[in-house]
């Protein structure tokens, strides 16, 4: 599962960032996925479940924050939120963009104490 490793990674870096700032427990996380990065935040949550026993993460929060997709034409650079999976400009009505935003998976926010 694409997600388990996503979240492996996500908590490892969470870790490190609490005990870089002297904390022995994190109470909340906070990951951006954007909605074309292909993952699934109920399979990310899953993980999260599985994987964080035994760790300072064991018994905190995780949001998920769901990022907007975000185009540029490459014609008339205008950008855009597209309604759906076709990326067509709002300007000159070509399906030809640049997405911007939507691909990430980042963590965005570590609370520890
Ligand atoms: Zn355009």
């Amino acid at each position: 599962m694409h997600e388990a490793g996503l979240m492996e990674e996500a908590l490892r870096a969470a870790e490190q960032a609490a005990r870089e700032a002297g904390a022995e427990r994190i109470h909340r996380l906070r990951l951006r996925i954007g909605r074309l990065s292909g993952v699934e935040p109920e399979a990310l949550r899953l993980a999260f479940e599985a994987l964080r026993p035994g760790t300072i993460a064991e018994h905190a929060h995780l949001d998920l924050e769901i990022a907007p997709v975000l185009c540029r034409c490459r014609r008339c650079h205008v950008e855009f939120a597209p309604e759906d999976f076709v990326f067509l400009c709002p300007r000159c009505g070509i399906p030809s963009a640049e997405v911007l935003r939507g691909l990430e998976l980042e963590l965005l926010a570590v609370e520890a104490s």
